[in-house]
């Protein structure tokens, strides 16, 4: 009896470790894999792969070795934010590699399907506020709305230029198998109704832009954060990839401190995976 209740505390001991070390990898938790700019691929603690805006082989902040898009492996869900160059990126290609859905607002879901590059087939159109559940039951992602534009700029066989509807430019809140729940903004300016978003979804981990002259600068993402979305945990995304996006992770670390802010900054490299998770 003696050695079994030392087996039982010296087990609960072993246990209270890991659970101290944080999510064990291979469950209970995200893996979540930056590309630079907006691109994302999470794997969920349930195995499925989600990629978000792939602008991977002409990304300059790509590291070369990922710019092989058949490295990416299976991906179940491509989900776009809205139509400019750097977050459709390779959408296209990898959604042929891969015969992945495609999640993008309805409109682009036309325009995507008429040029020809995203098979019908593939393409689950939605729009905002409605959730769904593309990938099974226990995932489940929501349109959100973004301060931004969306228009598809696209070469005919000619190589001319021509404009296409994008529809509406959108963020994308996606709960994972074991709640965890994750907020990509999209390209954004800050807006109040991101208030609505943390009352509904409250999401656990925000990727969020900070760039500046396109989207939210440092100061505009701080604001966001502290006042409206509370998260525990915040990524800064969309910045250094062109000049013009001068926002650095200090900067909003600086700001989020001014605003006296609880959100931990978890900066990643472009390469950089990271296990998240409650
Ligand atoms: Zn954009």
């Amino acid at each position: 009896m003696k050695r079994l209740l030392t087996t039982t505390v010296i087990g609960a001991l072993i246990a209270g470790f890991a659970w101290a070390a944080g999510p064990a990898k291979d469950a209970q938790a995200a893996e979540v894999k930056w590309y630079g700019q907006a691109a994302f691929r999470i794997k969920t603690p349930g195995g499925k792969v989600i990629v978000i805006d792939p602008f991977i082989t002409k990304n300059p902040k790509t590291p070369a070795d990922d710019k092989d898009l058949s490295k990416i492996g299976n991906v179940d869900l491509i989900l776009v934010t809205h139509g400019h160059g750097d977050h459709l990126g390779d959408t296209a290609e990898l959604a042929k590699m891969t015969g992945a859905k495609v999640g993008v607002n309805a409109d682009m879901g036309h325009t995507l399907r008429i040029l020809g590059m995203v098979d019908g087939k593939q393409l689950v159109r939605f729009n905002k506020s409605g959730p769904i559940n593309p990938i099974g039951p226990d995932i489940t992602v929501t349109m959100t709305h973004a301060e931004h534009s969306s228009e598809i700029v696209s070469k005919d066989a000619a190589g001319k230029e021509g404009i296409y509807p994008g529809g509406e430019p959108a963020g994308y809140v996606i709960k994972l198998e074991d709640g965890y729940t994750i907020y990509h903004t999209g390209d954004s300016g800050v807006f109040k109704d991101m208030e609505l978003i943390q009352d509904l979804y409250k999401p656990d981990l925000v990727l969020i832009c900070i760039g500046g002259w396109f989207t939210m600068d440092p100061r505009h993402a701080a604001y966001a954060l502290s006042k409206f979305l509370k998260p525990a945990t915040a990524m800064p995304m969309h910045y250094g990839t062109f000049p013009p996006l001068k926002g650095t992770p200090d900067e909003l670390k600086k700001q989020l401190a001014d605003m006296g802010a609880k959100t931990e900054v978890v900066v990643m490299q472009p390469g950089d995976e990271k296990t998240f998770g409650k």
